[in-house]
């Protein structure tokens, strides 16, 4: 196998280019049989750019210390991925003191009040002033956006269209995460990118959560057998408020996103095909979940995007193994009834950043060995609160005692909006203070 050494600047990022054709004359790829392979190294693989991996790289560029990306995706792809949308107060804080808010700061829309929909009645739960912080709703996929853009401004490396396809090495400090390289060339081609460490960013379907031996980790999940349709409308937000209706025949929310589109839930079976959801099925059932006393002011528009997800939990315990460290949806994955998943993400990013800053500028490796200690409690947390809003907002609950249900999901609300206590409670977890 032919090897050569190449800095990992030699390698291009701009997929659209052709990965061959970017590093020029220096490197030919050699017939099939011969499978050239690539060397490069790095202090910190980071393994994805989503929210996690991005951040990540952000905050270890800031500090001078050497990290590439790799991701499986095109840029294209990436930057157009529309998931999240509210980011919790002090994600947006933590953001700003790092200079990574520039688009947030100009594009993002606060948002201090959510209302719940049930039999009839609007519970309005002014969570900002009770907690003393907002939400600011910016789509996930403007922030993975600017991000990027950050990063490469400042010379920061993302290898696109290349999925790390094995992780060796992690346990005896001679880390290499191998990937393939995808062009449009019939030679297959890998990168071998030796490192100090890999950060796992590379979300639920990733590699790295799959690369640690089963006999070091336990994953805990639950499964709640709900499905969300969720939704993608050209439509402004009827409402300008996060919207969650219970009703007899299942959940609807509505969540603001930009002025011209707007996310709709609507709670299924979660064996649901797309294709049974046809854009008339989904206004009906959105006008009559959403509805007060019969009233809707519902506007319909074109739906662009749907898609079934099943209502589940997961979490990786622990989150480290040797030298690869799990962050954002490769640890743990949280039901989207709370909007939590990229703010654990990014808070997962800030504090394995710290730990690795503490590793190469005070060579103290504490942080790092209690990077899963420290994130745990916190991810606990969080999946409490998800699991406590999932109850509050579906009726199914496994039992077949719905008339019961219903009546404590009124009684729930009703100290929502009766107890302040209650209230401040619900509050400072919602806005993720
Ligand atoms: C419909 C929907 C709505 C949501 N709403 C909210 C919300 O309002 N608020 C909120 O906080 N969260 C929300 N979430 C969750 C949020 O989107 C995720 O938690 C978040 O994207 C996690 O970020 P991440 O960086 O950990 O992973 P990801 O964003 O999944 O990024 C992982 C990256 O790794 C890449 N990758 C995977 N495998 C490989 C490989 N082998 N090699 C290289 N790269 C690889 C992937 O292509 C991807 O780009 C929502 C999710 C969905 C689906």
């Amino acid at each position: 196998m032919a090897k050569r050494y190449f800095h990992y600047d030699e390698i291009a990022s701009e997929q659209s280019a052709g990965y061959t054709k970017a590093l020029g004359e220096e490197f030919v790829p050699g017939p099939v049989d011969g499978e050239d392979l690539i060397r490069s190294r790095t202090q910190v693989a980071i393994v994805g750019a989503g929210p996690a991996g991005l951040v990540l790289a952000l905050l270890l560029q800031h500090e001078g210390i050497d990290c590439v990306v790799v991701e499986r995706q095109t840029q294209a792809y990436v930057e157009t991925r529309a998931r999240a949308g509210f980011i919790e107060h002090r994600v947006v804080e933590f953001l700003r003191q790092h200079g990574l808010s520039e688009g947030l700061d100009l594009r993002g829309v606060p948002h201090t009040t959510c209302e719940f929909r049930h039999g009839g009645s609007q519970y309005i739960v002014p969570y900002g002033d009770l907690s003393g912080g907002a939400h600011v709703v910016y789509p996930q996929q403007f922030l993975v956006r600017d991000l990027l853009e950050l990063f490469t401004s400042r010379g920061g490396k993302v290898l696109f269209s290349h999925p790390a396809v094995k992780m060796e090495g992690m346990e005896d400090n001679r880390a290499v995460v191998t990937c393939v390289v995808q062009d449009s060339s019939d030679s297959p081609l890998q990168l071998e990118l030796e490192c100090d460490f890999v950060a796992g960013c590379d979300g639920f379907h990733g590699l790295s959560r799959t690369s640690i031996p089963s006999t070091h980790v336990m994953t805990f999940t639950k499964q709640y057998g709900i499905g969300w349709l969720a939704l993608l409308a050209e439509v402004p937000s009827s409402m300008k408020r996060i919207v969650y209706a219970l009703h007899d025949s299942g959940f609807a929310g509505q969540m603001p996103r930009t002025p011209q589109v707007t996310r709709f839930y609507l709670e299924c079976l979660p064996g649901d095909l797309e294709s049974e959801w046809p854009d008339d099925r989904v206004w009906r059932e959105l006008r009559k979940r959403m509805a007060i006393d019969g009233e809707n002011d519902l506007i319909t528009g074109p739906i662009i995007e749907r898609r079934v997800l099943d209502m589940r939990s997961v979490v990786t315990e622990p989150m480290q193994y040797g030298n690869l460290f799990l962050a954002g949806d490769a640890a743990h994955i949280i039901t989207p009834v709370g909007a939590k998943g990229m703010n654990l993400a990014i808070a997962d990013a800030e504090v394995l950043a710290r730990a690795l800053i503490a590793h190469y500028r005070k060579r103290d490796g504490t942080l790092l060995r209690e990077y899963s200690k420290t994130r745990l409690p916190h991810v606990w947390r969080v999946q409490e609160f998800s699991d406590w809003m999932l109850r509050l907002i579906h009726s199914t609950d496994g039992s077949n005692e719905q008339a019961f249900s219903e009546r404590l999901r009124r009684a729930r609300l009703e100290r929502l909006c009766g107890s302040n206590a209650y209230a401040n409670l619900f509050a400072e977890s919602y806005v993720g203070r």
